[in-house]
Order: C-alpha cells, then sequence, then structure tokens
C-alpha cells in the first residue's frame, strides 16, 4: 500500500479556558488519509470536527502527537472549503478565484487560464466577471469550491459545504462535486468532508469516521463500499444510515472526567422539548427507528440528538442499534397526569444528573434557601468556557423549576427553594 497522504499519531489539542483551566477537545486521534478515497467526519455538535479539520489542514498545531505529509510540508497541497466563503464584494468572480492562486508565482496570462478552466468545470461559465451580490447562495458557494479548486490541491478538506444552502441546491452541488471526483476531472487524490449529515455522510463517502465527545476520539470507522451513484431508498444504504446513527448516539461509557475536560454536561434541552420525544415514542409503542423519527420530524441529527441524550441520561428512553425505547419510567412519564410527571421527572433527575442534584443541595444549605444564576454560572465556567456554563445554567434551571425543585426570580435572578420558611426571610429584591 502506498504511503498515506496524510497520517495522525496520538493527535491531542488542548485549549485553555478562561480562568485557567486546561480543555481536551481532541484525545489520542489515529487517522489515515489514503489516495483514492473521500472520508467523512461525523460527531455531536462541539465535539472537535472542525477543530480536527484546521489541523488536518495546518492551520492549528495539535498540543500532542504528530501530524505527518506524504509531500513532507505542513499543509502542502491541502485546500480547506468552508461552510460559506468570505468572497470580497468589489472582486468579479474571476478576481475571487484567482485569489487562491496568488502564493503561486504564476503570470497573470496562467492565472487567468486557471481560473477559467475551474470555473467552467464547477458550473460558472459565463459569470467570471458578475460580482458576488449578482449570484444566489449556491453559486456563490460554487465560487468558493472554485477558489479551494484552482490549487489542484491533493487533498481537498471541506467543513460542512452544503449545510447552509438549501436542500436542492445542496444535493446539485453534491452531485455536480461528485461527478468531478468520479470522472477524475480534478487531479484531487482525497477528499475530507466533516459533516452532520448521516445521509450525506453515506451518500459521498468510502468512510465515515464518528467522533464522539468530550474529549472527541475516533468511537468508530465505518467503511461503505456501495458503488456510486448510490440510492437513498437501497436497503444497503439505509442500513448504513442506521448503523451509523446507533453509533453516533452510542453514550461514552468512558468516564469523561478522566481526560479532566469536565464534569457531566448536561444536553441543552428544556423539559418542553423531552415531553414531546416521550410522547411521540408512547404514540408508536415499540421501538422506534431513529433515522425514521428524525425524518418525521424534519429535524437534522444536530438539533434532534440532544433531546435523545437527554432522554437517555434521565433514563426515560434507551438507544440500541438506531433504534429508541421508552424505559419503564418513560412509559410511565407518558402516561400520567401533569402533576405526576414532575415527580417522575424530579426523582430520575435527582438519582440521575449530579449536577441538579448539586445544585439542590446547595440551595438547602442555605438558610434563606436562595443563591444566584451567576454563582452557578461561575464555578462551571472554570471547566466548561463561559458558552457552555450559561447553557448549562439556563438548562438546569430549566429541569429544576419544571419538576418544581426550585423556582427562579427572573428580577434577582435568583434561584430559590419554594418554604414558607425561605419566603419569610428572602430579601425582596
Ligand atoms: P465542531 O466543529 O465539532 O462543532 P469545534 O472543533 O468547533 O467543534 O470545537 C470543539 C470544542 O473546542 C468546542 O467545545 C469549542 O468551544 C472548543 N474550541 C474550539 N476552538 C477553540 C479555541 N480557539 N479556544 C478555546 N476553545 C475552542
Ligand atoms: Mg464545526
Amino acid at each position: 500500500m502506498p504511503e498515506p497522504l496524510i497520517s495522525l499519531q496520538g493527535v491531542h489539542k488542548v485549549y485553555e479556558m478562561p480562568g485557567g483551566a486546561t480543555g481536551t477537545v481532541l484525545e489520542a486521534i489515529d487517522l489515515e488519509v489514503r489516495e483514492g478515497e473521500i472520508l467523512a467526519i461525523l460527531g455531536p455538535s462541539g465535539s472537535g470536527k472542525s477543530t480536527l479539520l484546521r489541523i488536518i489542514a495546518g492551520l492549528a498545531a495539535p498540543s500532542r502527537g504528530t501530524v505527518r505529509y506524504r509531500s513532507g510540508v505542513v499543509g502542502q497541497g491541502v485546500a480547506l472549503v468552508f461552510q460559506s466563503f468570505a468572497l470580497f464584494p468589489w472582486m468579479t468572480v474571476q478576481e475571487n478565484v484567482e485569489i487562491g492562486l496568488r502564493a503561486q508565482g504564476l503570470t497573470t496570462k496562467e492565472r487567468e487560464r486557471k481560473a477559467l478552466q475551474v470555473i467552467d468545470m464547477i458550473g460558472l461559465d459565463g459569470f467570471e466577471g458578475a460580482y458576488p451580490k449578482e449570484l444566489s447562495g449556491g453559486m456563490r458557494q460554487r465560487v468558493g469550491f472554485a477558489r479551494s479548486l484552482v490549487v489542484d490541491p491533493d487533498v481537498l478538506l471541506m467543513d460542512e459545504p452544503f449545510s447552509a444552502l438549501d436542500v436542492l441546491t445542496a444535493e446539485n452541488l453534491r452531485r455536480d462535486l461528485l461527478d468531478l471526483w468520479i470522472e477524475r476531472r480534478i487531479p484531487t487524490k482525497a477528499i475530507i468532508i466533516v459533516t452532520h449529515s448521516i445521509e450525506e455522510a453515506v451518500y459521498l463517502a468510502d468512510r465515515a469516521v464518528i467522533l464522539s465527545r468530550d474529549p472527541a476520539r475516533i468511537a468508530a470507522q465505518v467503511p461503505i463500499t456501495l458503488q456510486h451513484w448510490r440510492e437513498r431508498e437501497d436497503h444497503r444504504f439505509v442500513q448504513l444510515v442506521d448503523q451509523i446513527y446507533g453509533l453516533l448516539t452510542r453514550r461514552e461509557t468512558h468516564p469523561a472526567q478522566q481526560s479532566g475536560r469536565r464534569v457531566q454536561t448536561v444536553p441543552p434541552v428544556r423539559s418542553g422539548a423531552l415531553s414531546g420525544l416521550l410522547e411521540l415514542l408512547e404514540d408508536q409503542d415499540e421501538r422506534v427507528d431513529l433515522y425514521w423519527l428524525g425524518e418525521e420530524l424534519s429535524l437534522d441529527v444536530e438539533d434532534f440528538l440532544p433531546i435523545v441524550e437527554a432522554a437517555e441520561l434521565l433514563g426515560l428512553a434507551k438507544v440500541a442499534e438506531g433504534d429508541i425505547e421508552l424505559t419503564e419510567e418513560g412509559r410511565n412519564y407518558a402516561d400520567a397526569s401533569l402533576l405526576r410527571r414532575k415527580e417522575i421527572f424530579r426523582d430520575q433527575a435527582l438519582e440521575r444528573c449530579p449536577a441538579l442534584q448539586n445544585m439542590v443541595h446547595l440551595l438547602r444549605q442555605k438558610s434563606n434557601g436562595r443563591m444566584n444564576r451567576e454563582f452557578f454560572v461561575d464555578i462551571l465556567e472554570r471547566s466548561v468556557g463561559a458558552d457552555e456554563a450559561e447553557r448549562q445554567v439556563d438548562t438546569l434551571v430549566d429541569w429544576g423549576r419544571y419538576s418544581e425543585l426550585f423556582a427562579y426570580d427572573q428580577e434577582s435572578r435568583q434561584l430559590y427553594i419554594e418554604t414558607e420558611a425561605a419566603e419569610e426571610t428572602a430579601p425582596t429584591a
């Protein structure tokens, strides 16, 4: 076998958090990019997919481990395609594409020839002289592709390149790119695409790499050996989608604390959304295919997975091999009155969610049963960063209020336990 184009060995990435703590984003990533393959990288939102891509591109350095390029030069022969490109509004399509060639020391004539050839190839023929504002979103993204392809990269890295486009436009561009690849009209030797669409991965890729979260490790790799062009109705296609769905929803059994990254975090899901899911599952009785459910809800995995994760965390549903079903508690919940639901939720949350348990514990310690919301944000911020801390506390407060473990006063931004004694001593905000 020829030497891999790019190989990563034991790659770790650690970020400094505000407050001096460190967070491990990537851990022990071993990955080889081989000639002739399209690789899809999938993983939960915030797991580190973009970070990994930037490291492969040589735009970020790993904290530990090595990235080796066949060319021997960091980042050489690699081009990146982003979700949306910053095109220069005062430049024409052709000028925007030629920017990609600036560093190559070509003559004006050579640059022009090269740019026009790629513009033609990517389906923008006749628009060389147009300005970005005259183009549709899909065509602007084509200009971005052209800018990346014009350097004849060995490896094309794409970070959710189709996700800002509407469905039809995305499908068009996806097909056109695949056509260039299959017909070998581009000299590109390998493509890596980060995506949150399992279907997109199974449609395009020869191998799917699935990342876990907190920190990201390679949780699984799935070879996809179907011939192109692939049919989404093909049962083997559907089976692969199911398999990957199952792998993505599998809970990490590895204790996250080991890496020093973080305390258990809760998926940012409101209690109302959770109830919605449980009711839906109740209607279906038995097990339901998660992928089917996503379709039914018209939701992307990214939007939908956190709700499933929350249901699992609270022990109200369980997921296996791409199917989800209610647990006994989950069924009780779905059948119960509003009041009873709150009780079930409370029991499950207190038993299974240490962060919420801790909040309640601290509130009970206070003689007036009150604490500032900021207090909890501050503590969490050290381990998960500012934005995530806000999200976590929002979610925990929502869960706590719903299950009547505590109340929240919007004005004083305080959490408080509703007891008569607490009411008496509570400061009027
Ligand atoms: P994904 O692309 O999978 O959504 P990212 O690679 O963008 O995830 O981010 C992974 C994690 O790393 C996130 O928790 C994010 O907050 C964190 N992160 C990314 N870049 C930085 C940075 N420059 N400094 C600190 N944390 C970062
Ligand atoms: Mg990303």
